[in-house]
């Protein structure tokens, strides 16, 4: 029987602010009345974001740049401006990174398209050889539910029994094919088992459970939540996915997200669209 695996996503990482040297250039810039916010009421992230945007127009303070003769003290309203006016770049300073296990080439492949503000570590199938099982996740859209007829849930269920025989026959050919390079024994060196790993993988299928490290900046992480947290549009994991990502952001960057709402369809809409 193959194995079954759980999406999950893991906050491993993201930006964090270096206040003694933030101290340092302020003042250098004769911000001095410049009050750094503390830590309890603004994230590091967004607080980055802020100072690079203030940065721009030397707005830390009125008059020290003598065209500004106001400024917004409130980071809330300061960074639903910058998001208003567009000034997105600057949300590219911060970054979260993410381990996301368990999903599918299926995903990685439409994840990893996203090109701007992104870095990427996808698990090799080139290296990590399928030794006991091929893992796969089972789409939310073949799972039973208590609302379906007896038609639908009767088409649900043959196509889990279907997917278990597909990816069961997989690993007995995989298996196979092990047998036939020697791969169990242990004398061969690593070339010769990455060679081998290496051509086996054409046989296995796209729903292979695979993971990795993407990090993204809040301007990237914005617009992908937009295209992929999108319920009518995105396909499916990668809508699991980035609905589970739109909540994470939303409940952690509050000044950089809560513009986000969901609608009915349990898609995530930003008021402010392509920042
Ligand atoms: C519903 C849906 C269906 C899709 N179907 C297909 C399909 O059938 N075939 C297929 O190949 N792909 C398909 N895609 C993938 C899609 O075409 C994009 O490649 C993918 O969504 C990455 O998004 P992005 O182009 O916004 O790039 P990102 O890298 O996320 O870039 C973000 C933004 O930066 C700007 N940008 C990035 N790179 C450049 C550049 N080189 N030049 C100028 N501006 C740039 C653009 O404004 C872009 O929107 C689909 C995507 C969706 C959401």
């Amino acid at each position: 029987m193959p194995k079954h695996v759980d999406i999950d996503v893991f906050l491993i990482g993201k930006t964090s602010v270096n206040r003694v040297e933030v101290r340092r250039w302020l003042d250098y810039l004769e911000a001095n009345g410049y009050e750094i916010p503390e830590q309890e009421a603004v994230t590091d992230p967004a607080l980055l974001i802020a100072l690079a945007a203030k940065r721009c127009y030397k707005s830390f303070e009125p008059g020290l740049n003598p065209n500004v003769t106001k400024v917004r003290t409130d980071l809330v309203e300061y960074i639903d401006n910058i998001l208003k006016s567009g000034h997105g770049s600057v949300f590219e300073h911060s970054v979260y990174n993410f381990a996301i296990e368990g999903v599918s080439r299926v995903f990685t492949g439409e994840m990893n398209r996203h090109r701007a503000g992104w870095a990427i570590s996808e698990g090799s199938m080139r290296y990590i050889r399928f030794d006991k099982d091929i893992p796969y996740w089972v789409p939310n859209s073949i799972l039973e539910n208590p609302s379906d007829d007896a038609d639908l849930a009767a088409r649900k269920k043959a196509t889990r029994e279907i997917f278990d025989r597909a990816f069961g026959a997989t690993e007995e050919f995989y298996k196979e094919l092990l047998g036939v390079w020697d791969m169990e024994e242990g004398s061969h060196n690593f070339h010769y088992k990455k060679r081998v790993t290496s051509c086996l993988r054409r046989i296995v299928g796209m729903g292979v459970a695979t993971g990795g490290v993407w990090s993204g900046n809040m301007r990237a992480l914005r617009h992908v939540i937009t295209m992929r947290a999108d319920e009518p549009s995105a396909e499916e994991e990668i809508f699991h996915v980035f609905s589970k990502i739109a909540g994470l952001m939303i409940e952690s960057e509050p000044m950089l997200f809560s513009d986000f709402t969901k609608d009915g369809n349990g898609s995530w809409k930003p008021k402010y669209k392509k920042v």
